[in-house]
C-alpha cells in the first residue's frame, strides 16, 4: 500500500528500531511511545485489521507479541505488559495496517491513570520527551 506508513517501514523507506522479526511479522519501537519500550508488532504484508487476515497469521502475530513481552520482562525489567489492538475506525484504529501495541508496565505506573486521564493531559511529544530525558 503506497501511502501506508507501516508498509514504508517494512520497505525500509522510513526508519525504525527493530526489536524482533520473523518471516511474516516485524516488531519495532513505536515512534511516539506511550512508555519505555512501547513496541508495535505488524504483519509484513499489508492487512488492515484482524478481519482481513487468516487465523494462522493472527496466531503468528500473537506469538511474536508474546516473544516481545518476554523480552520486555527480561531485558527492561517490566513488571507487567499490556496488549492493545484496535480493528476498524469504529474500533479506534488510526493506522489502517494491523498493529499490536505491546506496552511494558512497571509497578510505579498508575494503571488507573492511564491512558484516559493523566496521559491525555499532555501531548505525545511531551511524554516522549520526558521518556527520552530519563
Ligand atoms: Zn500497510
Amino acid at each position: 500500500m503506497p501511502d501506508c506508513i507501516f508498509c514504508k517501514i517494512i520497505e525500509g523507506e522510513l526508519p525504525s528500531e527493530k526489536i524482533y522479526e520473523t518471516e511474516e511479522v516485524y516488531c519495532f519501537l513505536d515512534a511516539n511511545p506511550l512508555g519505555k519500550g512501547h513496541t508495535l508488532c505488524i504483519p509484513k504484508k499489508h492487512h488492515q485489521n484482524v478481519f482481513e487476515m487468516d487465523a494462522d497469521l493472527a496466531a503468528k502475530l500473537i506469538k511474536a507479541s508474546k516473544k516481545v513481552a518476554q523480552m520486555q520482562k527480561d531485558n527492561l525489567g517490566a513488571d507487567g505488559v499490556d496488549f492493545l489492538q484496535y480493528n476498524g475506525r469504529a474500533g479506534g484504529q488510526e493506522v489502517m495496517h494491523y498493529h499490536m501495541h505491546i506496552l511494558p508496565r512497571f509497578e510505579e505506573d498508575s494503571v488507573d491513570a492511564w491512558p484516559e486521564t493523566a496521559y491525555k493531559k499532555e501531548s505525545l511529544e511531551a511524554t516522549a520527551k520526558k521518556l527520552r530525558s530519563g
